[in-house]
């Protein structure tokens, strides 16, 4: 395939058909998947990403994100960051640093500010009514419920492959709490001579187990890129007696596609051989099962 792209959840549809516009009319894989993922992170209906995000247990929302080029394995990364608008955009400019690509809180906020980040107060009349409503019964809450990442991964013509991420992170986490989706090798690894891993799901869970460097690294020894995925998520639950919920998008270097999930995970690919299409991986009996949706109003996960 000359290009190709995918992404998590339903949410990142209309990003993901952009990203893979960008992508057909020669355009580089990092600004085509950034210009996707920032779709997501504008829109407040999606509640676990950027604008309207999840809040924490103190009310704030608070961001990661992160980047990564698989032709230099350069990568860029932002924590728990508060009050700015893109933390895709931020996590994305990191990457130009030889020390220092990963800033978490009050310095990552820092950083954002100095290089004239747009701010944006992210809490939305909604996500802090949701918050006010449920506060009170954080002890009942998982905590682990309602939380998603929206993940890209892409293929350029060139044969570049990049991962981006951005997320709101766990509904109710501590305050300072981070994820996964701003460790390079957990949330997200890319590299152009092999392909791409990205996660959503419980991050603890994921950066126990170096879920996607795991999942680029068995493509490496010669799996295919769907055997790749279904063998890290097998290891994953056969390892943590309690593992929770977890989903694998990964991209071969060639630009097909695999996915691994253990709960029902729509997704979204296209390329230059095969339209943009929302699919559904399902978790039956052990095993991943994927179709296509046909109409995308029935899905209706994020
Ligand atoms: N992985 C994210 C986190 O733990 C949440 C998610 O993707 O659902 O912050």
């Amino acid at each position: 395939m000359k290009w190709a792209a995918i992404s998590t959840w339903k949410m990142s549809f209309d990003g993901c058909k952009k990203t893979l516009e960008l992508l057909a009319e020669g355009r580089k894989c990092d600004e085509s998947l950034i210009e996707g993922v920032c779709m997501v992170e504008d829109e407040p209906s999606y509640t676990s990403v950027g604008y309207g995000g999840l809040p924490d247990k103190d009310g704030r929302v608070t961001l990661d994100g992160g980047f990564m080029d698989g032709d230099t394995l350069r990568f860029g990364a932002v924590g728990c960051i508060e009050g700015f608008r893109s933390p895709i955009r931020i996590a994305h400019s990191l990457m130009n640093y030889e020390f220092n690509n990963l800033l978490v809180g009050a310095g990552a906020e820092k950083y954002a500010e100095e290089k004239g980040f747009e701010k944006r107060d992210n809490l939305t009349e909604k996500s802090y009514q949701k918050y006010l409503s449920e506060k009170d019964k954080i002890e009942t809450l998982t905590s682990y419920d309602g939380h998603d990442t929206v993940c890209f991964l892409g293929k350029d013509v060139s044969g570049t492959i990049c991962a981006a991420v951005s997320t709101s992170g766990l509904y109710m986490k501590a305050h300072g709490r981070i994820g996964d989706s701003p460790i390079p090798g957990a949330g997200y690894y890319a590299d152009s001579e092999i392909g791409s891993a990205a996660s959503t799901g419980v991050g603890e869970d994921v950066i126990k187990t170096n879920a996607t460097f795991r999942l680029v690294n068995k493509m490496a020894q010669g799996l295919s890129v769907q055997k790749a995925a279904d063998e890290t998520l097998n290891e994953i639950m056969k390892r943590l007696a309690d593992c929770r919920s977890i989903s694998l998008i990964a991209l071969d270097k060639d630009g097909n596609y695999g996915v691994a999930t253990n709960c029902d995970f729509p997704f979204v690919y296209g390329s230059d051989e095969c339209e943009v299409s929302l699919y559904m991986a399902r978790f039956v009996n052990g095993k991943t099962v994927i179709k296509k949706v046909d109409d995308i109003s029935e899905v209706t996960l994020d």
